[in-house]
């Protein structure tokens, strides 16, 4: 089975060069993540974490996962993404590892490796998002963390997510995201039960249109994080 869409890489692979700058495509990714290392931290010390970013593009969260101290493999299917990734690692002079591999092939060839496995905005990219929750379950050792973030799937996320986001303030590029592959909490602990991790806490993520500031929040409508762990041997 090969569990990508290979739509979905072009598009990422063709705006690869963008990664890193602040104010383009990904400016919302540079935007939010000093609240999800916050998050992260808080649920697993990072510092000396042997860490699998799964889904890290052009690597803002594992890069600075690998700057906090976290021993960070990151793995994506776009290859112009991890170059640019490798790249601006070693300009850096940060030492952490890109892999392009499915996630479902690398838990394969190294599971329980991870003490904590992170999979950022990606889930809702993927044909089968319930087998990669099955492979981050295989990557993570026993009593280990996994942390996803993906968008709700409603109305309000429909209207905020890609209406507002997309068209209105124009946050993200067009295109970016399809609404039927928006996953609900309840969808994504069912998938990570059935792999053997037990859904610990939920938190929102709330952006809020006249001072552009993103926040923590109990609102789990548009975007939100699900912290699982596994069940120690
Ligand atoms: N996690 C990063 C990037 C999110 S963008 C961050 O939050 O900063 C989504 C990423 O998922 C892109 O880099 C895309 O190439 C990757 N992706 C999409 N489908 C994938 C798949 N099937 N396997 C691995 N990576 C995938």
């Amino acid at each position: 089975m090969n569990n990508v869409d290979p739509a979905e890489i072009n598009k990422f692979d063709s705006i690869a060069h963008r990664w890193w700058d602040l104010n383009g495509e990904f400016k919302a990714l540079h935007d939010i993540n000093p609240l999800r290392l916050d998050i992260i931290d808080r649920e697993h010390s990072i510092d000396g974490a042997r860490i699998a970013d799964v889904g890290c593009g052009g690597g803002i969260l594992a890069e600075a996962m690998a700057k906090m101290g976290g021993d960070v493999t990151g793995l994506d299917m776009a290859g112009d993404a991890l170059e640019v990734a490798r790249l601006h690692a070693l300009d850096q002079e940060v030492d952490l590892v890109y892999i392009q591999d499915t996630v479902e092939n690398f838990a394969e060839q190294n599971p329980a490796q991870f003490d904590l496995v992170t999979c950022m905005e990606m889930l809702e990219h993927v044909p089968e998002p319930a087998s990669v929750v099955n492979a981050l379950s295989q990557l993570v050792r026993p009593g280990g963390t996994v942390i996803m973030s993906t968008l709700n799937r409603n109305l309000k996320s429909y209207l905020g997510a890609i209406v507002a986001a997309e068209h209105l303030l124009k946050l993200i590029p067009k295109g970016t995201h399809q609404h039927s592959r928006f996953i609900k909490p309840s969808e994504l602990a069912r998938w990570a039960r059935a792999a053997d991790l037990e859904l610990t806490n939920l938190c929102g993520l709330e952006y809020n249109p006249i001072t552009k500031i993103y926040r923590h929040s109990d609102n789990t409508d548009i975007n939100y994080f699900a912290v699982f762990k596994k069940a120690a041997a």
